[in-house]
């Protein structure tokens, strides 16, 4: 295979940390994304960017940090050179961004570089790299105290490496996602991005709560902002605080997720998978939830080396820390009733709801009603009065307008309720605010172990096919938790024997149908979880009310109250929302009153 004879050498240093390079700078955002981070660990309390075309003709980062000795220059520049550890134990107790060293000789090794700096009582010096062996010229140079890092032609030398590189646009929109987030990964610092002579972005340190509210508005949008639900929670150990979106809020994709752990920037699998399991009774599937999420771990907890761009950490105690995550939002979203504070936002949140991508039409086409699950309802719904004790019009004038969602005063087109509050006009899906009240339902009883079931009169023969009488034979035990008695009769016949209370009335063949070929596709059991609550779920979709039925006055106020005390009651199993409302300023808007 040699042509010669076989020589080992030693790699000439620049071709070395190229190399390296390969794993730190995969694109100019990269470059952006290290050199802020070493600003941030400078103790910089101003940080200022400037790019051009994407970054690959320039990317500078300035700030007024504890600067570098003119003596140490050359030092900061070598590879596996860092001022920012000195042993395996400090590895353990790490609290800056950067501790590789790898990162200011990886950019120079494939750049146009140099770096100017000064320390506090110092002129300033600047080093430039040149040659292929990254001969390093120093100089002075005046300079405030602080740093300023110029890259320019980045991949110059690296052809393969340049190829690689997107459009401008899409190169660009990598720094500013870069930006934004170390923006938000440190409020007590001041950035500010110039991308080809325009200010992109400038925001200032922020010292109390309302600054940094500020700020996430201003960068991850005051839509987000408004149907956020802030967390702040502390227990075994670990901090988790920030702000979700509220589940009508959701994105098509995975755009607006940020997590920091101790300020550091993940992505992590695993750490997305609680997310996800905590949101997904509330989500629609394939939708994403936006967050902010700030998660403080002892740092000797952490190990943050298992990553060249230091984008992953692993956990002593994974399964801790997963299910902290989930539990903590988990609780959040549950307790985000209907109340004042989050009625007024439901308006705008669902605004961006509309507009966003559409929804599976499916969901709304709901299966025509029958008349022996009418009566079922009706039934159900005085049954809540008893419990409830709310009788509507027990209550005197005033109090009825402290009731978040406000009281009925007309039922629309069959399908919505419209209720009336002291500061605006609530409007209720019936279908989707009755599923969610019957899922929690379901899900409570089911956790108790006692799902009301009935016995049928006498069993219901279904036929079926092979397959799903195999399907029903191994989920039996679990449908027997739901409330569901199917028993295989023959090769291709199941018999009903009973049905949740619930289902009574409905169509329980079709139902049966339904639940059977969703277990045929892919509902494995080995994820019961997951299996029980889309069966809870669908069953409670076929027991609610449909569209088209109509609500007495007492009915509808019922399931108004039922609604404000259900936990995750702002919207139905799919994530859509069950209730909107309108404000009365933006209905006077719309009339163009005291205008
Ligand atoms: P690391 O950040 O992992 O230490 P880098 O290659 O990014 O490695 O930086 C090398 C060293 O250069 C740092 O440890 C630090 O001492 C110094 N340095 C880099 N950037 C700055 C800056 N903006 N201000 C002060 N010192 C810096
Ligand atoms: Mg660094």
């Amino acid at each position: 295979m040699y042509e010669k004879e076989l020589i080992i050498r030693k790699l000439p240093p620049r071709l070395a940390n190229q190399i390296a390079a390969g794993e730190v700078v995969e694109r100019p955002a990269s470059v952006l994304k290290e050199l802020i981070e070493n600003s941030l660990d400078a103790n910089a309390s101003q940080i200022s960017i400037t790019c051009k075309s994407g970054g690959s003709q320039l990317i500078r980062v300035e700030d007024n940090g504890i600067g570098i000795p003119e003596s140490e220059l050359n030092n900061a520049l070598d590879r596996h050179s860092t001022s920012k550890i000195s042993n395996l134990d400090d590895l353990s107790r790490i609290k800056t961004m950067g501790f590789r060293g790898e990162a200011l000789a990886s950019i120079a090794s494939v750049s146009r570089f140099s770096l100017t700096s000064a320390v506090s009582g110092s002129q300033g010096a600047k080093i430039i790299v040149n040659g292929r062996d990254m001969q390093t010229e120093v100089e002075p140079a005046p300079h405030p105290k602080g740093t300023t890092v110029n890259v320019e032609d980045l991949f110059f030398n690296t052809p393969a490496r340049r190829k690689f590189l997107r459009t401008e646009k899409t190169e660009f929109r990598h720094l500013d996602t870069v930006f934004v987030q170390q923006c938000l990964s440190r409020f007590d610092v001041g950035f500010k991005f110039i991308y080809h002579n325009r200010e992109i972005h400038s925001v200032e340190e922020c010292k109390s709560k309302t600054e940094k509210l500020y700020r996430v508005g201003k960068l991850f949008g005051q839509a987000f902002l408004d149907a956020s639900l802030s967390i702040d929670s502390n227990a075994v150990g670990l901090s988790l605080s920030g702000w979700i979106g509220r589940p009508t809020f959701n994105r098509s994709q995975a755009d607006l997720q940020i997590f920091f752990v101790n300020g550091r920037l993940i992505r992590d699998r695993n750490l997305t998978h609680a997310i996800r399991l905590a949101f997904k009774d509330v989500l629609f599937h394939g939708r994403y939830p936006a967050y902010v999420l700030y998660l403080l771990v002892a740092p000797s907890e952490v190990d943050v080396n298992v990553h060249p761009a230091k984008s992953e950490v692993r956990f002593l105690n994974q399964r801790l820390v997963q299910d902290f995550i989930r539990r903590t939002i988990e609780k959040v979203l549950s307790d985000d009733l209907p109340n004042s504070n989050s009625s007024t936002n439901i308006f705008k949140s669902t605004d961006s709801f509309a507009s966003g991508k559409k929804f599976n039409p499916m969901l709304n086409q709901f299966p025509i009603n029958d008349s022996l699950q009418q009566k079922h309802s009706v039934a159900f719904l005085f049954q809540l009065a008893e419990r409830t004790r709310v009788y509507p019009d027990g209550l005197e004038g005033e109090k009825q307008y402290l009731l978040p969602l406000g009281h009925a005063i007309a039922q629309f087109l069959g399908i919505y309720i419209l209720a009336e509050t002291s500061d605006g006009l609530v409007i209720v899906d019936m279908h989707a605010a009755h599923e969610r009240i019957y899922y929690e339902k379901l899900k409570k009883d089911f956790n108790q172990g006692n799902i009301n079931s009935q016995r049928l009169l006498v069993p219901l023969n279904i036929e079926v096919s092979e397959a799903e009488a195999t399907v029903a034979e191994d989920a039996e035990d679990l449908l027997a938790q739901c409330g569901i008695q199917l028993i295989r009769r023959s090769t291709n016949s199941l018999f009903l024997e009973s049905v949740p209370t619930l289902l009574e009335h409905s169509d329980c063949e079709q139902l049966i149908k339904d639940i059977l070929s969703d277990l045929k596709h892919g509902y494995s059991t080995d994820r019961l979880n997951d299996v029980t609550n889309h069966l809870l779920s669908t069953i409670a979709c076929r027991s609610s009310v449909r569209a088209g039925r109509r609500l007495t006055k007492i009915e509808m106020d019922c399931l108004l109250r039922e609604l404000e005390n259900t936990q995750r009651g702002n919207q139905c199993n799919h994530g859509r929302p069950t209730w909107i409302k309108i404000p009365i300023s933006k209905l006077d808007n719309l009339f163009l009153r005291g205008k």
